[in-house]
């Protein structure tokens, strides 16, 4: 069987140990096994994603010793791929637009006696779900910035309700509640794509065969499996591999405790130093 996987950082920042783990361990991982590494930069949001971060990215992981297979795919360069999909899926009526505001959502979060949870916080309260569409059409035409969501009920639905699941590296099977995370965006207000679209994508169109990516996006996978149901797309197997913590057990985040890859190698370290640090770190928690 084919080994493909990827590292797909988003140029936000500058790395942290947290990103050299990940990216070792696919990087790793394929070359033990004989397989293929592939390097995507996910820059979809243009305000936050800018060019010194992804430079300072290949600068890391050259220094790290990671080298890719084939060209860098950019996501920015591929929003054809992405509108496509959004177009497919829109032809199967299972998008709605979306012009709350972040406040807004909060507020009918708050005002609900019974906003229904998932495991990343309050679900989409369906404000605009419940709105005409001749409302909103009113609203997008007078310039009101929209969202595109997922018709949770529906998508679910057009699969007749068949259970999902997704495979782990271990031969493990999970089942895919993607209704956990309710109507999420699929088409940012800012941005004609989204995270969960494009990832999902791009991994069908690079081939990959493993996603090897933290336990923090465990979640997303549910959403990612849907919609390769949706968009007939392959499967890939995954794995999720544990976050980093510091001393406090409180996760390494680009802007709080974690001391980016940069700093690290101005102060000496060598890449030996953060395969060490990696391993301490590991088994500390
Ligand atoms: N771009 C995402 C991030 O930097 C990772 C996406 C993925 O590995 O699926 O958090």
């Amino acid at each position: 069987m084919p080994f493909i996987t990827r590292f797909a950082p988003s140029p936000t920042g500058l790395l942290h140990i947290g990103h050299a783990y990940s990216a070792m361990l696919a990087h790793d991982t394929a070359r033990d096994c004989g397989g293929t590494f592939l390097l995507r930069i996910e820059d979809i949001d243009q305000s936050r994603s800018r060019e010194i971060f992804v430079a300072a990215i290949l600068r890391d992981l050259d220094w790290l010793g990671i080298t890719w297979d084939g060209p860098v795919r950019q996501q920015s360069q591929h929003m054809d791929d992405y509108k496509s999909a959004l177009d497919r899926l829109q032809g199967m009526d299972l998008l709605y637009p979306c012009i709350c505001t972040r406040k807004e959502i909060e507020k009918e979060v708050a005002a609900s006696s019974f906003a229904p949870h998932g495991p990343e916080g309050a679900l989409y309260p369906g404000l605009c779900k419940r709105r005409s569409r001749k409302e909103l059409d009113a609203e997008i035409l007078k310039g009101h910035p929209y969202a595109l969501r997922l018709d949770m009920e529906r998508a679910l639905e057009r699969l007749s309700n068949k259970p999902l699941s997704f495979r782990d590296i271990m031969g493990h099977v999970h089942e895919a509640r993607p209704q956990d995370l309710g109507d999420v965006v699929l088409a940012r207000k800012d941005t004609p794509t989204s995270y969960h679209l494009s990832v999902t994508l791009d991994d069908a169109i690079q081939g990959v065969t493993h996603v090897i990516r933290g336990q923090d996006l465990f979640h997303a996978t549910h959403i990612h499996r849907l919609l390769q149901a949706l968009l007939h797309l392959p499967t890939p197997i995954y794995h999720h591999h544990p976050l980093l913590r510091d001393s406090e057990g409180q996760r390494l985040a680009k802007r709080d405790n974690a001391p980016s890859l940069e700093s690290l190698r101005e102060e000496g370290w060598t890449p030996g130093d953060v395969r060490n640090e990696i391993a301490r770190l590991l088994t500390a928690h």
